[in-house]
């Protein structure tokens, strides 16, 4: 990795007024959560439909077999990573004003962040679609098929599912901040999830400087990007928390 570029990244971060992250799938891969598309990506193991919210309706003890096991087994067990903490951190420390992310695994949480933008949801909430009663998961028996709630309605799980909208809150939020900020810090996303791919577009609109972490180039690299560090999520947190520490030492 080139040292300078990670040196002006870095300067870029201490210098804005306001940072905003915006965190796909990639970031949890070395939690050991796969990403949905690509040669490991679950996509190759589930069936998508199962994840269709009409599907879902009129099928849930069959969806709810595959939604226990991917995001509740196998999901659910996963620890954040150096590169979460490094998000935490930076909150911390005043340099990063809020992470809008597309994961729905609450790493971010886990690792302490606090401002989180959570635009596709949360595994870790469930609701009940006839009272709307909130549950937290761990608090819910999920080896009933379908899971139901006292009142007797269906129990789903408080992430979006395909046919569903951006939670209301979320989106705004993410509206905000991506539009407010000067420096946006975009890892592990291929930039093809819409709308949620448009925040560091818009970011870009309103002036901001684009830093990339990411294995691969993405929609966004050749278009958006200012900055591209390529490498897997921890390896470059680690470099720029180094150069931040350094920076602002000095
Ligand atoms: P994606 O699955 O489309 O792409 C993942 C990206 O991460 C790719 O660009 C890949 O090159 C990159 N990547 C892989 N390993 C990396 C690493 N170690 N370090 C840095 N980058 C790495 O992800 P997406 O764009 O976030 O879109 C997928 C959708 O699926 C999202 O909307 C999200 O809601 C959902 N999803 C969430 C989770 C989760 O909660 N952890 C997991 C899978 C999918």
């Amino acid at each position: 990795m080139d040292r300078s570029l990670i040196r002006k990244a870095a300067s870029a971060i201490l210098q804005g007024d306001s940072t905003v992250a915006f965190t796909g799938a990639g970031i949890s891969v070395e939690s050991g959560v796969p990403p949905f598309r690509g040669e490991n990506g679950i996509w190759n193991q589930f069936d998508p439909a199962t994840l269709e919210l009409d599907f879902f309706l009129e099928n849930p003890a069959e969806s709810w077999k595959v939604i226990r096991e991917l995001f509740y087994q196998f999901f659910g067990s996963a620890k954040s990573n150096g590169a979460h903490v490094f998000l935490a951190k930076l909150e911390e420390k005043g340099f990063l004003s809020g992470i809008i992310t597309q994961n729905i695994d609450n790493l971010h949480q886990q690792a302490g962040s606090k401002r989180v933008f959570e635009f596709h949801g949360n595994s870790q909430k469930l609701i009940c679609l006839a009272c709307l009663q909130a549950f937290k998961a761990e608090d819910i028996n999920l080896d009933d098929e379908p899971p139901r709630c006292s009142c007797g309605g269906l129990i789903k799980p408080d992430f979006i599912f395909f046919g569903e909208g951006i939670p209301t809150e979320a989106y705004n939020q993410s509206i905000q901040a991506a539009s407010h900020c000067d420096v946006m810090l975009v890892i592990g996303s291929t930039g093809e999830v819409m709308p949620a791919a448009q925040m560091p577009w818009l970011a870009k609109q309103h002036g901001a400087l684009v830093i990339e972490v990411n294995t691969e180039k993405s929609n966004f690299t050749n278009q958006i990007t200012d900055i591209f560090l390529q490498g897997k999520a921890t390896e470059i947190s680690d470099l720029l928390f180094q150069e931040i520490e350094i920076g602002n030492d000095s």
